[in-house]
């Protein structure tokens, strides 16, 4: 393990808490934050606006100049695509669902898998997502897979998406949720599944605090014993 600081990764569900806790996490640890389920959202934002659809014949030669010309930024809870301000639109349940039929596609994982390699290179980074501890970097030092019930997940995301001032019911919600984990999950390519070596959390009955609290033990607990190996 030559690698400067760790990487650490949150997998799991929609609606499990990975944006929050990591955030947390990352501010706890003084390490980055990364969300590359708002990458997937930016990418859907690029492509419709290209007018390409997930369901188009030839999608990957129609989607290879988007991905080609993409540039992704992050400044605090902004994002920014091709240098214009998507924030607003990023959290749209439209744009995520179109981000998952998006990511199921072979051309934009690898440009993805590419630019979040890079952003992880210097360790250091919280990276939150669907397949960060199995195919991202499966060699992380400490990996997490959040879970919560499938109805407190969709309570969660209903109050987020209500907050932000979106007009939709919680049963539009809740189907949403159901069809988009059964697509994360069912997909050929890095498939939403817990990495052998992770630590599975259960969030459901948890405060946000309390999984941090978890995470940073289990962090905790991990580098004492290397030290004390070092010791012996
Ligand atoms: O995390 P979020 O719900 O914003 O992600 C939007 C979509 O992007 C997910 O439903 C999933 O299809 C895709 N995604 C992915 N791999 C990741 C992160 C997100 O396939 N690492």
């Amino acid at each position: 393990m030559s690698r400067r600081r760790p990487i650490i990764a949150i997998d799991g569900p929609v609606g499990a808490g990975k944006s929050v806790a990591a955030r947390a996490l990352a501010r706890a640890l003084g390490f980055s934050y990364l969300n590359t389920g708002a990458m997937y959202r930016a990418v859907a934002i690029a492509a419709r606006e290209a007018g390409v659809s997930p369901e188009d014949a030839d999608v990957e030669a129609r989607l290879a100049p988007v991905l080609a010309a993409i540039k992704i930024k992050f400044d605090g809870e902004s994002i920014f695509l091709n240098r214009r301000d998507v924030t607003a639109i990023v959290s749209e349940p439209e744009v995520g669902e179109l981000a998952s039929r998006f990511s199921a596609i072979a051309s934009v994982r690898a440009r993805m898998r590419e630019l979040q390699r890079a952003a992880g290179a210097d360790g250091g980074v919280v990276m939150e997502g669907r397949d960060i501890g199995t195919a991202i970097f499966p060699d992380a030092e400490f990996k997490f897979f959040l879970v919560a019930d499938v109805k407190t997940r969709a309570r969660r995301r209903f109050e987020e998406l209500k907050k932000k001032g979106a007009s939709i019911a919680e049963h539009e919600v809740f189907e949403q949720l159901i069809e988009r984990d059964r697509r994360d999950s069912g997909r050929e390519l890095a498939p939403l599944k817990r990495a052998d070596d992770a630590t599975e959390i259960d969030s459901t009955k948890l405060s946000i605090d309390a999984v941090v609290a978890a995470m940073k033990a289990k962090i905790n607990a991990r580098i004492n014993a290397a030290k004390d190996l070092k010791r012996a």
